[in-house]
């Protein structure tokens, strides 16, 4: 039988790691065993279910090249095949309606409490006849769930279950205003789609029994399960809001490429030997459901940036130059003022975590730096640096072939013409070029710059040398 897998987010907020790697994890089981991938948007909660929700879903599963080969699903939609199927359980007398007002079911509950017993529908409407009520009189409709026995699976991550049926009691699966509940549909849905294999968060995992006997009452066959266990804080906390991004497309905008958060989220609860780097097809290939690690995982943001510039550095550059270029956007840099983003990339993701830092860090290559940073002016354009600076001048002036290889020798040469250590020339040159003390190796950053701007700022550094000198 094929493999089908989904993932069935509800939309009542952005999608966050948590649910990138339940998707993920859902993902890459279809594709490892040549099956399919089906996304089901769960909106049945009309409430809390919004449209933005819906596109940041859409947009984060995107982004992470999540693609799918079915749906999206809604739930909404699908509400007369939902009734359809109550209504057929309570031909069948597997699902009954229940009269039991507010009131008694809040008392009954106090009452259970107060014995010290778990809160649970006792039964009153499934053996009582019911008939002094009219058939339109308010009323949910309950499961008639089996009262012996137990459900017993096996879950491909936390082993076997098994759970007495008298520990659960009736469900209510169509709510007084004629609503399907939450757990029915997912059975219809995950049968009608054909789902093989529910991947999912580990709170879900006492619905799984409820949701068993319900295939069962209606004749379909029971999917296998794997419930994925949470992600922690790095402080051991579950994961908030208030341990940084949780959003997927706060990842984007951070400076983070796919492949690397994809790359973090696969280890974060799965393992292949001691593995760390995977590529996509990598994952694909070695990826199963019975290696996902049982305990909570605790995320660790420095090792998501450890593996940020590993991609930042190893990939394609003109796939790297291509998400470069949103940060470029989001930070107003013009990218056609300066070098061709994907020559700058081998430069400087040597020296940035994040695409956000690496587009800050060369924006000197695309538009004038505002001042010198003070410090590195005060400590490097000092009057000595105007000889060597004037003699770097004159020479890069004259290079024919402007390349680092050249622009390396005319600083080398600079130097021993003055007997000058290479720092005493170099440093005020990459203060002249960068306007500040730090950059990737000079020679490099002064190609890519390209020689009108090289000199000009030389002039410029110049020129501050002078203030400086009639200022003094
Ligand atoms: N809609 C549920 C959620 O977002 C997932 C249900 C399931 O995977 O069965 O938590």
């Amino acid at each position: 039988m094929k493999v089908k897998t989904r993932f069935a987010p509800s939309p009542t907020g952005y999608l966050h790691v948590g649910g990138a790697r339940t998707a993920l994890y859902s993902w890459l089981y279809a594709k490892h065993m040549q099956g399919d991938f089906v996304l089901r948007i769960e909106d049945t909660d009309l409430e809390r279910s919004t449209q933005p929700a819906i596109d940041a879903i859409l947009q984060g599963m995107e982004w992470l090249g999540l693609g799918w080969d079915e749906g999206p699903f809604y739930q909404t939609k699908r509400f007369d095949r939902y009734n359809q199927l109550i209504d057929q359980l309570i031909a069948e007398d597997k699902a009954y309606r229940c009269y039991c007002s507010k009131e008694r079911l809040e008392a009954l509950r106090e009452q259970q409490m107060a014995a010290g017993e778990k809160p649970r529908y006792d039964g009153h409407c499934r053996d009582n006849d019911c008939s002094e009520h009219s058939a339109d009189a308010p009323h949910v409709i309950r499961f008639r769930n089996p009262q012996q026995g137990s459900v017993i699976f096996d879950d491909h991550v936390r082993g076997h279950i098994e759970i007495a049926n008298s520990e659960l009691d009736d469900l209510i699966i169509r709510r007084t205003d004629g609503a399907p509940t939450y757990n029915f549909c997912v059975v219809v849905d995950d049968w009608d789609m054909e789902i093989t294999h529910v991947v999912r968060g580990e709170d879900h995992i006492n619905n799984t029994p409820r949701q068993i006997n319900i295939y069962k009452a209606l004749g379909a066959p029971v999917p296998e399960f794997a419930h994925v266990s949470m992600i922690l804080g790095d402080d051991g906390a579950k994961l908030s809001k208030r341990h940084g991004a949780v959003s997927v497309m706060q990842y984007r905008d951070d400076g983070f490429l796919p492949e690397a958060l994809l790359n973090y989220l696969v280890r974060l609860g799965w393992s292949s030997g001691d593995q760390e780097i995977f590529s996509i097809p990598e994952m694909i290939e070695k990826f199963s459901l019975d290696a996902i690690n049982k305990s909570a995982s605790a995320f660790n943001s420095d090792k998501l940036l450890w593996l940020n510039n590993h991609y930042m550095r190893t990939m394609d550059p003109a796939y790297v130059a291509d998400a470069l270029k949103w940060h470029f956007e989001d930070q107003k840099i013009d990218p056609s003022q300066g070098p061709a983003l994907e020559n700058i990339i081998g430069l400087y993701a040597e020296r940035c975590n994040t695409l956000k830092e690496l587009a800050a860090q060369s924006r000197y290559l695309y538009e004038e730096y505002e001042a010198f940073d003070a410090t590195a002016a005060k400590k490097h354009l000092r009057p000595v640096a105007r000889q060597p600076l004037e003699l770097i001048r004159s020479k890069l002036s004259e290079v024919a072939c402007w390349e680092t290889a050249n622009i390396h020798q005319v600083i080398q040469d600079t130097a021993s013409e003055l007997e000058l250590g290479m720092g005493k020339v170099g440093m005020p040159l990459r203060v002249a070029v960068t306007g500040a003390g730090q950059s990737p190796s000079i020679d490099a950053v002064i190609e890519l710059l390209g020689r009108e701007k090289a000199l000009s700022r030389i002039d410029r550094a110049l020129q501050f040398i002078t203030e400086r000198e009639a200022s003094a």
